[in-house]
């Protein structure tokens, strides 16, 4: 049985793990949970799966959880649930005997430090929470060398292709043909995003994510930081990355092999799948998802090229990828903050790739990474951010 960790069991992923887990009971025991803000669906999510450890974003928050479970006769014996809190507390949980593989679908930069503490204590990976690669690529993926852990993702184009090269290690890959869905804006014009409203840059056309999710979907921010993904996970030069706009999102991604062979997988849009994978590896769990009918709609296997010019936010990242160092560090942290602004309807929807280019431009790259390094470059950038679009908007 696995002792599964979910960091950020109270997100979309986290929940849709906990799904998947829910189908396969008698493979996995989940020993760690954790939450941001939502502490409530924290402590439903204990009294299902008591874990030896729960985590919350804030210590207020931990101190009235820890209340509610001794009241609500939690701390019986041989079932009390220990509650921690931030950075620390996911760390210590993360590398704690309540796991052996850890989930990680935290949000933004906040999921780096724990995936580095897991990996270093010998713990599988299974990773959603991409900013983990985008800003700490190098040093999380000699870590996981070093340590000999399995690193399995679950972005699903990256479970795509992590499955299209299954049993071709060593073979020589041409390119990856990352797919995207094109967001709510696929074919806009540059003109037509600067009237974006809110609404309209959250309602997906083809997954429900959390929020920030949803709108780097909308700017293809998510594809730009899947490019960055894609290179660490599979050690492939960016330029080797080609992204297609495939808005029915059946096939989650391809590689092309040197002998011309073209591998995809395909299936319905819906994240249980990957995170099924991720979660059994190396086994296929019992998923519960419907066929894929390929008689459903005749045309629904179109590609067409994303347009660079008006989602800049592509070209941006594949080009801090490009210069290294500490320009990815610097492309997150600020888009962190700048789609919070939008969030909070301070910032316009365009104005996220206009002032994430303006940021990365004034942006001084620093080389030779610690883990330390990339956390103080990421507030700096976020204060930077924040002035910017304070001072311009
Ligand atoms: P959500 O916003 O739905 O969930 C994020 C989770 O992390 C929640 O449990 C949230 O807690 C918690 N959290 C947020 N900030 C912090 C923090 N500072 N400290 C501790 N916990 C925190 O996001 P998603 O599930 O959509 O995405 C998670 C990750 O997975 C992201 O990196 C995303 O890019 C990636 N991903 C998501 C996909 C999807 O379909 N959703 C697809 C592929 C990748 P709370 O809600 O309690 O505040
Ligand atoms: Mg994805």
């Amino acid at each position: 049985m696995k002792q599964v960790a979910i960091l950020g069991s109270t997100g979309s992923i986290g929940t849709q793990s906990l799904d998947v887990i829910r189908r396969n009971p008698d493979r996995f025991r989940v020993g760690v949970l954790s939450c941001g803000r939502n502490v409530e669906l924290l402590e439903r999510q204990i009294s299902e799966f008591h874990p030896q450890i729960a985590v919350t974003a804030r210590e207020e928050d931990a101190l009235t959880l820890q209340k509610a479970l001794r009241e609500s006769g939690n701390a019986g014996a041989g079932n009390r649930t220990e509650v921690l809190w931030g950075q620390e507390g996911l760390k210590t949980a993360a590398s704690s005997n309540a796991c052996d593989l850890v989930l990680n679908a935290l949000l933004g930069i906040s999921g780096l430090a724990p995936t580095m503490a897991a990996v270093e204590a010998g713990k599988d990976i299974a990773l959603a929470n991409k900013e983990t690669l985008v800003t700490g690529g190098a040093l999380v993926m000699d870590a996981v060398r070093k340590a000999g852990v399995r690193l399995l993702p679950v972005d699903s184009e990256h479970s795509a292709i992590f499955q299209c090269l299954e049993g071709n290690q060593g073979r020589k890959i041409r390119k990856i043909l990352l797919t995207a869905s094109g967001g709510p804006f696929r074919g806009w014009s540059r003109k037509q995003l600067e009237s974006v409203t809110l609404e309209q840059a959250l309602h997906h056309p083809k997954w429900s994510m959390g929020k920030k999710i949803t709108i780097d979907s909308a700017t293809m921010m998510n594809k730009g930081l899947e490019v960055i993904e894609a290179r660490w996970l599979f050690d492939v030069p960016v330029d080797a990355i080609q992204i297609l706009v495939h808005p029915q999102s059946i096939v989650h991604s391809m590689v092309e092999f040197e002998d011309g062979s073209v591998l995809a997988q395909l299936g319905n849009p819906d994240m249980r799948i990957p995170i099924s994978l991720a979660l059994g590896y190396p086994d296929r769990l019992e998923s519960g998802e419907a066929e894929l009918d390929f008689f459903d709609a005749g045309s629904w296997l179109t590609f067409e090229r994303p347009d660079p010019e008006v989602f800049r936010c592509i070209t941006l990242a594949c080009s801090a990828s490009r210069a290294g160092g500490s320009y990815p560090v610097a492309l997150n942290g600020a888009n962190e903050v700048l789609v919070d602004l939008f969030l909070h309807g301070k910032i316009r929807f365009i104005e996220i790739q206009e002032y994430l280019e303006r940021i990365l431009d004034a942006h001084v790259p620093e080389y030779h990474l610690t883990l330390e390094k990339i956390l103080q470059i990421d507030q700096e950038v976020r204060q930077t951010a924040a002035q910017i679009a304070r001072k311009v908007g």
